[in-house]
């Protein structure tokens, strides 16, 4: 199954959550018009867009050229000063710190040191942006994200911690930009790259976007994996009222509020040990950028080995390893810290991260192998620049190389790399 053009408009646009490229961004709504297309609780567990109206060719041409599934880009060149330096894993970079929160509510309160929470209010109370898109814990769905505009100390803290589950934050792209007012955007490497890529068809965003500000990502939960912790723990599913995935700590608890009582377990109850045990959205592993290129800031844990032990995190305060890509980046980074909203503890390079992230190092070398695999197999492609990941697979031994592209095409032959077309989940 490929991208073809006897296909109809919504069939071409369900092509890519059926071809597992989707990440529920919630962009193509914005681009389509909700009149035509919704994001939103499909009957894979999923969030997607479910075609609600009339929607043509022009149209989905669009989404192709917007979505970040099915065209990923580093950062862009206008942002590349001539003094970036670039690493070949972790792309341009001008300054990596380990930092934390200095507010040391906000460092607990946080996933990791609670930086990305420090800096939305330093944006704010600062005045540098009017408010911040990002995600907060769902209304109704407690283990999914849902977007928010910020606009106080308080919103900021009420959005603090990672969510694991689907989250849309650009459903709201358009409210944000109609505000016509400075703001930042909060999220992952995914939604940031989707939202360059609408730079490219709204001009707004360039004006209004100060700041793109982005977690390293590893990947989502899926809700399937979600559903399997549960009942792992003994928890009825429909009986959860709250989940936060961690935060409190580093990474703290993972917490689940039920109309029986709370209960609370490790980071590692809920992932795993190790990243073999991660249950990944399929576009998760194939994905060209976890480590947020196309972003001014990343912020990331540092764990050595890439994920915590049971007793270190009893007493972990939390310290997070934070990126700068881009001249605004490093700025707001020593101004923040000058400030006093942020606490620096000491300069990194980009091998240091090879040491706290080591799956992404991997995932990075593996990936464009992994798309040929896409190739082979007669599906979409995702179109990539600047990610140097054809660079990358070079320095592997064919072997590697081919074990990435077959691995990738038994998936795909296997189903594992299939969802059914995308309706709307009702409850
Ligand atoms: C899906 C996912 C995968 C991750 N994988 C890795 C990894 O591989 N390596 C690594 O070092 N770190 C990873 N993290 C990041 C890590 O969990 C911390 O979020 C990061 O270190 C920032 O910590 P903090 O204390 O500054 O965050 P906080 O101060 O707690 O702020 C968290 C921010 O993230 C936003 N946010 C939370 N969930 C989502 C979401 N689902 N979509 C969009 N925005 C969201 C919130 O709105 C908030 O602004 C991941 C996070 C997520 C959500
Ligand atoms: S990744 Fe985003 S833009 Fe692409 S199909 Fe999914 S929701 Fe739409
Ligand atoms: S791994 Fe990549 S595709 Fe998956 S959520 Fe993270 S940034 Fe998005």
């Amino acid at each position: 199954m490929t991208e073809t053009t006897t296909s109809t408009p919504a069939e071409r646009l369900h092509a890519i959550v059926e071809q597992g490229l989707c990440i529920g961004c919630g962009l193509c709504e914005a681009v389509a018009g909700s009149e035509r297309v919704r994001v939103c609780k499909t009957t894979s567990g999923y969030e997607a867009p479910v075609v609600v109206g009339e929607l043509d060719h022009a149209t989905v041409d669009r989404i192709y050229a917007t979505c970040p599934g099915t065209r990923i880009e580093g950062l862009p060149e206008r942002l590349v000063e001539s003094d970036t330096r670039s690493d070949n894993v972790w792309g341009p970079w001008r300054r990596i710190v380990r930092a934390w929160a200095a507010d040391p509510q906000i460092r607990f309160e946080g996933s990791t040191g609670g930086v990305m929470t420090a800096l939305g209010i330093y944006l704010l109370e600062s005045k540098r942006v009017d408010f911040i898109l990002q995600v907060r814990s769902h209304a109704s769905e407690p283990s999914f994200g849902e977007a928010c505009l910020s606009f106080s100390r308080e919103d900021v803290l009420a959005a603090t911690g990672s969510r694991y589950g689907p989250a849309a934050p650009l459903v709201a792209i358009d409210a944000a930009l109609e505000r016509d007012r400075p703001f930042a955007f909060f999220a992952k490497p995914c939604d940031v790259a989707a939202l360059r890529n609408y730079a490219e068809q709204d001009p707004r965003v360039d004006a209004l976007v100060k700041y793109c500000i982005v977690m390293v990502c590893g990947g989502f939960g899926t809700p399937q994996g979600t559903l399997d912790f549960y009942r792992r723990a003994g928890i009825d599913p429909d009986s959860v009222t709250a989940l936060r995935y961690r935060g409190r700590g580093c990474p703290g608890p993972t917490r689940v509020e039920t109309v029986d009582g709370a209960y609370e377990f490790h980071y590692i109850d809920y992932w795993g040990e190790d990243e073999s045990t991660w249950s990944l959205p399929f576009r998760c592993k194939i994905c060209p950028d976890g480590i947020g290129e196309a972003a001014d800031l990343a912020a990331a844990d540092t764990w050595i080995g890439g994920g915590p032990n049971r007793v270190d995190s009893e007493t972990d305060p939390g310290t997070n390893a934070i990126v700068a890509r881009t001249r605004a980046g490093e700025e707001l980074l020593a101004a923040a810290a000058a400030d006093g909203a942020l606490e620096i503890e000491y300069d990194l390079v980009p091998d240091d991260l090879s040491v706290y992230q080591p799956h992404q190092v991997h995932k990075k070398y593996a990936v464009w192998a992994r798309h040929q695999g896409l190739g082979d197999a007669g599906r979409i492609v995702p179109q990539t620049a600047r990610l140097r990941i054809a660079e990358l697979a070079r320095e592997l031994p064919a072997e590697a190389n081919d074990y990435q592209r077959n691995g990738t095409r038994e998936r795909i032959a296997a189903g594992k790399a299939t969802l059914p077309t995308p309706e709307i989940w009702k409850p």
